[in-house]
């Protein structure tokens, strides 16, 4: 009889466990059934709400559908809310249903940790789930709203306040993001930006408290000298209302304070005879197990202790390895092994202030601005590339760099400027029937009968002859190209060198015949035509070979729009190339570089095959890493890549 088991909650804890179990249960061949039930339909990238609740990205960006998560693996997902616990009769409920188990993986994770202030939950913001980031963003764009027709001076001031409690890496990021928008606000709302107040509050004294001193002071200065945000230490808020707070010292009036002053478990704890630590969390051993045997409290949840003797912080690197760790001894039970210890090792913390700046410690070196975003950056995609695949990344990236809402520099409004692929149609089908021509035509002037190179580049040598000073002629070029075709013919005709640049390694030259042509002579590809390409005429028959069969098979897969960016790469590397061999024609030849570059951006995902073949590779790919099944043909194998 296969073991259950069963996780609540599938954010960076309940994911780890279940693809970990999933992993392990083919490797070990065991009969685990996985069942993982979350209140929502999908996990939540929940270091990047802020993105969200600032407008920088759109919310699907911070969302990853189950669905695509567990696709081809065994994991079963259910969606509801786990409302009542019975370790003895290892079982839990929801309104609708009950389900059983051997093992059990609390993964319920933290909420925001309101410490009995009074009026804190009424009206503060929290920035804990997707919800909580749309209200946020909401609420900001409902101010800037009120505010532009407001006039009593003191209510419009009061909407254009907005204050984040926590100088923590949540609080900061916010507080950060916000300041980015509010720029581009203020122009949207025409509102002078001195008249926005941007406030950060915290009873420690100083902000991010996690990082060194150094780093701490860094942000410091890039959020009052660079962004305008006045960093209120050593006070704390109390007596919240409608119209604002108290910090003891002075009240505050504003219509946005986001509390971001730390975490306890959910209050699901509440209910369970389990001893709680440190922020309600769930006293385990070092298994992560709790006192009920097969019951384990992974994440934010888990109060799971270091050798220091204090619970490791609710933060996602503790979160992927006690689940890792769990699961890993769940599969160690059922195959007789002993259980090892679960190991944490936090690596370090990196904090975005905007799009453009961060500072991180990490393991004990103190990154700068460029490699702390770039590492930001990194992180993420690795965790969506172990979850999810291609997918993941590709949706990261796309609504990190291309969909990016907030401020945007001049190249980066350039470059995210977005266009219908299938206008990109005629020309690639264009230039897939011209590579398709120059193939055949090769064929029929026997380049796969003989040796023809030679001739071909050799034809330059007439021209050097009559050219013999390289600053007056063009030092071994024939014109032509593989494309092209004729080039001795140029050269005979060729009146007049327009251009003779020499950089020593690169020659850069022009000349005019029957056509304007162009030729870099690169002397490592020189060498390389002299010393191989030419070297005999074996050599010249197998690149002959080869330069008609990539011309064929380039032509026709731009034609049929399958596997389009390498049909697409393969045409500049074989213009390139020639450019750097014969010379390249400036009117019938070098649109055929620039469109390929241009058929790079998806033309084979409209009316082509890579349609089907892109989603296809990718599940493909999926199906083999995630449950190392092989089948060449499986379900849902043709759904398009981006459905959700
Ligand atoms: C704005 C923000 C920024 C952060 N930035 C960072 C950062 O930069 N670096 C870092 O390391 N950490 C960061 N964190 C902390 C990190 O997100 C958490 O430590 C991590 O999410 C904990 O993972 P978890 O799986 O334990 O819980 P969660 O990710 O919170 O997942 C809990 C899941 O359980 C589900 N659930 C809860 N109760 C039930 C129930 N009764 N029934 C069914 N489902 C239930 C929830 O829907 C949720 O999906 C940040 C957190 C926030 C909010």
């Amino acid at each position: 009889m296969s073991t259950k088991v069963l996780i609540i909650g599938g954010g960076y804890a309940g994911v780890e466990a279940a693809l970990t179990l999933n992993k392990l249960k083919k490797k070990k061949k065991q009969d685990i059934d996985i069942t993982l039930v979350d209140r929502n339909d999908y996990h939540t990238l929940l270091t990047e709400l802020h993105e969200v609740a600032a407008n920088r990205i759109a919310e699907d960006g911070i969302i990853i559908p189950f669905d695509r998560i567990f696709k081809y693996t065994d994991v079963k997902y259910i969606t509801d809310e786990i409302t009542s616990y019975d370790f003895e009769g290892k079982k839990v409920s929801s309104d609708s249903r009950t389900l059983e188990y051997d093992y059990l993986i609390m993964a319920m994770g933290s909420k925001p940790n309101y410490y009995g202030i009074e009026g804190l939950d009424e009206h503060a913001f929290t920035l804990w789930s997707y919800d909580d980031a749309i209200r946020i963003r909401e609420n900001i764009y409902n101010c800037f709203k009120l505010a532009r027709q407001e006039e009593d001076a003191a209510e419009r001031r009061r909407l254009l306040t907005f204050v984040v409690a926590g100088a923590g890496f949540t609080g900061i990021e916010m507080i950060g993001e916000i300041a980015v928008w509010v720029k581009k606000l203020c122009k949207d709302y025409c509102i002078d930006k001195s008249e926005v107040r941007l406030i950060v509050i915290d009873m420690l004294p100083r902000i991010l408290s996690v990082l060194s001193e150094k780093n701490s002071k860094k942000a410091h200065d890039f959020l009052v000298k660079k962004l305008d945000v006045e960093i209120i230490l050593n006070s704390s808020v109390c007596d919240v209302s409608e119209k604002g707070f108290s910090t003891g010292k002075e009240f505050i009036p504003t219509a946005t304070l986001i509390w971001a002053c730390g975490v306890c478990a959910v209050d699901a704890v509440n209910q369970f005879d389990i001893e709680k630590v440190n922020g309600k969390r769930l006293k385990v051993d070092d298994f992560c197990e709790t006192k009920h045997k097969g019951v384990f409290a992974v994440g934010d949840i888990s109060g799971f202790k270091g050798e220091k003797d204090i619970p490791y912080p609710a933060m996602v690197e503790n979160a992927i390895q006690t689940a890792h760790g769990v699961a890993v001894n769940i599969v160690n039970d059922l195959t007789g092994k002993e259980r090892e210890k679960v190991e944490v090792k936090m690596h370090g913390v990196m904090v975005c202030i905007g799009n453009n700046y961060a500072v991180s410690d990490i393991m004990g070196r103190e990154f700068g601005r460029v490699m702390s975003v770039v590492m930001k950056y990194m992180v993420n995609i690795h965790y969506l590339w172990e979850i999810t695949g291609f997918y993941g990344v590709a949706k990261y990236i796309y609504h990190e760099v291309l969909e990016n809402k907030s401020r945007k520099n001049m190249i980066e409004q350039h470059y995210s400027v977005r266009n219908q692929t299938w206008w990109l149609v005629p020309g690639r089908i264009f230039l897939g029937a011209i590579w398709l021509y120059e193939g055949i035509k090769k064929i029929g002037d026997g380049w796969l009968k003989s040796a023809k190179l030679n001739g071909f580049f050799g034809g330059a040598d007439s021209f050097y002859e009559k050219y013999p000073n390289p600053s007056s002629g063009w030092d071994g070029v024939s014109g032509a190209t593989g494309a092209g075709g004729g080039g001795t013919e140029v050269i005979d005709a060729a009146e007049n060198v327009l251009l003779n640049w020499d950089w020593g390694w690169i020659q850069f030259i022009a000349v005019k015949a029957n056509e304007i042509a162009f030729k870099i002579d690169f002397y490592p590809m020189t060498w390389i035509k002299d010393n191989f390409l030419l070297a005999n005429n074996g050599t010249q028959m197998f690149f002959q070979w080869f330069v008609v069969l990539a011309e064929i098979i380039v032509g026709l897969c731009l034609i049929g729009g399958a596997f389009n960016f390498i049909a697409s790469g393969f045409s500049i590397v074989l213009l390139v190339s020639f450019l750097m061999t014969t010379g390249l024609y400036m009117q019938s030849q070098w649109w055929m570089l620039f469109l390929s570059f241009a058929l790079m951006a998806g033309a084979g995902r409209a009316f082509g095959l890579d349609h089907y073949i892109i989603p296809y590779l990718n599940n493909f790919w999926e199906r083999i890493w995630k449950s190392k099944k092989w089948s060449p043909v499986f379900k849902r194998a043709l759904d398009r890549y981006n459905k959700d």
